[in-house]
């Protein structure tokens, strides 16, 4: 049996807000988004988290920017088994349908997903560990990420670590996709690393040449 019922009132006004103010500003725009489909320059794969603000931090208008949300932002490695994979999916749309130029995954601090992952590898989080436990076993694509920062000794530095591991791993799998690698190795698109702070607003960006993560730089004109 389905559910589903009205929206709560506070999604009502928000709609009718929008309607008025900021779509009606742009009308013309949505519209010809609408006729002419779109064309998102980046694939943004960020984490579920509502504090991760993909389209505030990088000032989106709608058609940017091809967005995929998960816990931990997770990109699976290649695995065409049949099975129903909606990360590679999204994926898969983005780079050989959409031809994005830039395909982002974004981390960030406080992760939930990664403390999960942190617990149930160091043994505190049974309940993760059972089969029916779709966060544990999407986080299992973390395992690796955790054998390289399981014997960090501070609790505070390994999370952190963990966190930028997610990118990492994910930068790896992605290169697993045959057309993602195909694409990269053409000059089509390229893979970018990055992780926010979300109580100082930062944001880091991984350097292959460094094996670090750190501030992004200013913008040159
Ligand atoms: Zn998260």
């Amino acid at each position: 049996m389905m559910s589903a019922k009205p929206l709560p009132t506070y999604l009502l006004q928000r709609y009718h807000g929008w309607k008025a103010t900021t779509y009606a500003e742009n009308r013309a725009w949505y519209k010809r988004l609408a006729t002419e489909g779109q064309r998102p320059r980046a694939m943004i794969i960020s984490c579920c988290d509502s504090r991760v603000h993909v389209t505030s931090i990088f000032g989106a208008d709608q058609g940017e920017f091809f967005i995929h949300r998960n816990i931990a932002n997770l990109v699976p490695p290649y695995e065409p088994d049949g099975a129903q994979h909606g990360t590679s999916a999204a994926v898969e749309y983005a780079v050989t349908a959409l031809k994005v130029s830039h395909l982002v995954v974004l981390g960030h601090s406080n992760c939930g997903g990664v403390q999960g992952c942190l617990d149930m590898c160091s043994g505190k989080a049974p309940h993760l560990e059972e089969t029916s436990s779709f966060v544990g076993r999407w986080m299992d694509l973390l395992r690796p990420g955790y054998e390289r920062v399981k014997d960090e000794p501070d609790a505070a530095t390994q999370v952190r670590k963990l966190e930028k591991e997610a990118v990492l791993v994910s930068l790896e799998n992605l290169m697993t996709f045959p057309f993602v690698r195909e694409a990269v190795e053409n000059g089509g698109l390229t893979l970018h690393g990055l992780w926010t702070e979300i109580g100082e607003g930062g944001l880091e960006w991984y350097d292959p040449k460094t094996g670090q993560f750190s501030p992004v730089g200013q913008a040159s004109a």
